[in-house]
C-alpha cells in the first residue's frame, strides 16, 4: 500500500453511524454505567474521540508509538520540557524558533533548567557540548530562517550513547519529508498550525513519542497541565492532514523553481534553500529527507531594511504575514518581524541580515508566483549608494 493510501485509510469510518468524515465529539464529559465503568472516555480533557483520532493518525505518520495533541505548538514544546528536572540542561540548536527560546529563557530558566545554544549542524560541537547535566538535545532541521541542516542520525547516536533524549521540531519538514524517529529521535514535536493543518485556520501542536513509555509520560503532562486541542480544531487538523502529501509535493516543486529563479537574479545576494546544490546542508538534506520543503530565505544585494520593506510590501500573491505552511504564499521580513526582539549584532551574526526575506511558498501556480516576485523586484528603489555615484 502506498503511503498516501495508508494515510487516507488511517482515518477511520465512524463505527456507530458509518460517517465517512470524523465526527466532532463536542462534549465535556461521558456518561458512566457505574463508577469507573465507561466506554474508554470519562472527561474530555483526559481523552476525546475526535482528538484521539487526530493523535493516532499523526503517530502513524511519524512512526511513533503514540502522540498527544495540544492547543499550540508551544504547548507541545512545553510538555516535552516538563520531562526534565530542575538542574537539567538542554542542548539546543542556536537559531531555534523564537517562541521556544522565549519559553526556555523566560519561563524554564527560573525553574533551574539551563539551555546551551550551539551550532548543531557541526557534529563535533554537539559532541563537545555534552555535560553530565545534559538530558535533552533540541533540534530543528531545517532551521528558521537560514534553513541550516543538522544530522539527525549522527546526533541520535551521540544522544543514545550518553543517555540523553533527542527531540526534533519537525515543523518545517513535515513527516512526509522527514521522519526523525526512524533516524533515532525519541520525540518529535510539530507546530501543527503550519504544514499539518495547512490551511492557516488553526493553532495546534503535537508531540509524537518513539516508545509507549514516553508517550504515556507526555499524555500525563497533557492531562495534568491541560493545554489540549479542542474537538473542532482536532477535526480541522484531520481534514488538513488528508491532503498533506499532495500539498507538500506542490510546495516542494514550487519552492525548487523559485529558489532557482532567485539564485540567478541580479538583485539577490544569497539564497538559503536546502534544495540548491550551493546550500551547505544540501547533501545531508538529500540523505535524511525526501524533499526540501516550501521555505526559502534570501538576501538582497542592497542589504538595507528599506530595500526589504519595499520588497515585502510590493508583492501581490505573497502576503506579508508571520507563520508559514499554508496554501497561500506568505512572506516576512524577520529583522523587522519574527526576529525583532534579538539585538541587531546578534541577529546579523546568526545570518539574519537586514535585508533577509523569508518566503513560505504556497500552492498557487509557480508561473504566477515567479511573475509576482519579478514585478516586486522591478519596483525596487535604486540603492542609495548607486544614486550618490550618479
Ligand atoms: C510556529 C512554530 C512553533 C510554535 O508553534 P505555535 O503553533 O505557533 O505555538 C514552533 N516551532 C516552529 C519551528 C514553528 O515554526
Amino acid at each position: 500500500m502506498s503511503t498516501i493510501t495508508q494515510l487516507i485509510h488511517s482515518i477511520p469510518v465512524d463505527p456507530q453511524t458509518g460517517a465517512i468524515a470524523v465526527p466532532i465529539y463536542q462534549t465535556s464529559t461521558f456518561v458512566q454505567e457505574a463508577p469507573g465503568v465507561n466506554k474508554g472516555y470519562d472527561y474530555a480533557r483526559s481523552n476525546n474521540p475526535t482528538r484521539e483520532i487526530a493523535e493516532k493518525i499523526i503517530a502513524g505518520l511519524e512512526g511513533g508509538a503514540g502522540a498527544s495533541a495540544f492547543s499550540s505548538g508551544l504547548a507541545a514544546i512545553d510538555a516535552v520540557v516538563k520531562l526534565l528536572q530542575s538542574g537539567d540542561e538542554i542542548l539546543a540548536v542556536d537559531d531555534i524558533y523564537g517562541g521556544a527560546f522565549r519559553l526556555f529563557d523566560k519561563v524554564y530558566k527560573k525553574f533551574g533548567i539551563h539551555v546551551n545554544y550551539i551550532d548543531t549542524s557541526d557534529i563535533e560541537t554537539v559532541f563537545h557540548a555534552i555535560t553530565p547535566a545534559t538530558k535533552l538535545i533540541w533540534l530543528e532541521t531545517p532551521t528558521n530562517p537560514t534553513l541550516k541542516i543538522s544530522d539527525i542520525a549522527a546526533i541520535a547516536s551521540i544522544a543514545k550513547a550518553n543517555n540523553i533524549l533527542l527531540c526534533v521540531d519537525n515543523t518545517f519538514a513535515s513527516p512526509v519529508l522527514q521522519q526523525p524517529i526512524a533516524l533515532g529521535a525519541d520525540l518529535v514535536v510539530h507546530s501543527a498550525t503550519k504544514y499539518l493543518g495547512g490551511h492557516s485556520d488553526l493553532i495546534a501542536g503535537v508531540v509524537i513519542s518513539k516508545t509507549p513509555e514516553l508517550a504515556q509520560e507526555i499524555k500525563f503532562y497533557q492531562n495534568a497541565c491541560g493545554a489540549v486541542l479542542s474537538p473542532f480544531d482536532s477535526f480541522l487538523l484531520i481534514r488538513g492532514i488528508e491532503t498533506l502529501p499532495l500539498r507538500i509535493r506542490q510546495h516542494n516543486q514550487n519552492a525548487q523553481q523559485i529558489a532557482a529563479y532567485l539564485e540567478q537574479h541580479p538583485a539577490v545576494d544569497k539564497v538559503y534553500y536546502p534544495g540548491l546544490a550551493s546550500h551547505p546542508g544540501h547533501e545531508l538534506a538529500k540523505r535524511q529527507s525526501k524533499g526540501f520543503g516550501g521555505i526559502i530565505s534570501f538576501t538582497l544585494k542592497d542589504d538595507a531594511t528599506a530595500a526589504a520593506t519595499a520588497f515585502v510590501t510590493a508583492t501581490k500573491y505573497f502576503k506579508l504575514a508571520e507563520s508559514l505552511g499554508g496554501i497561500k504564499s506568505l512572506l516576512c521580513h524577520p529583522a523587522a518581524m519574527t526576529h525583532k526582539s534579538i539585538p541587531d549584532e546578534k541577529r546579523r551574526a546568526a545570518g539574519v541580515s537586514d535585508s533577509l526575506i523569508r518566503l513560505s511558498v504556497g500552492l498557487e501556480d509557480a508561473e504566477d508566483l515567479l511573475a509576482d516576485l519579478e514585478q516586486a523586484f522591478a519596483q525596487q528603489p535604486v540603492p542609495a549608494k548607486v544614486t550618490a555615484a550618479v
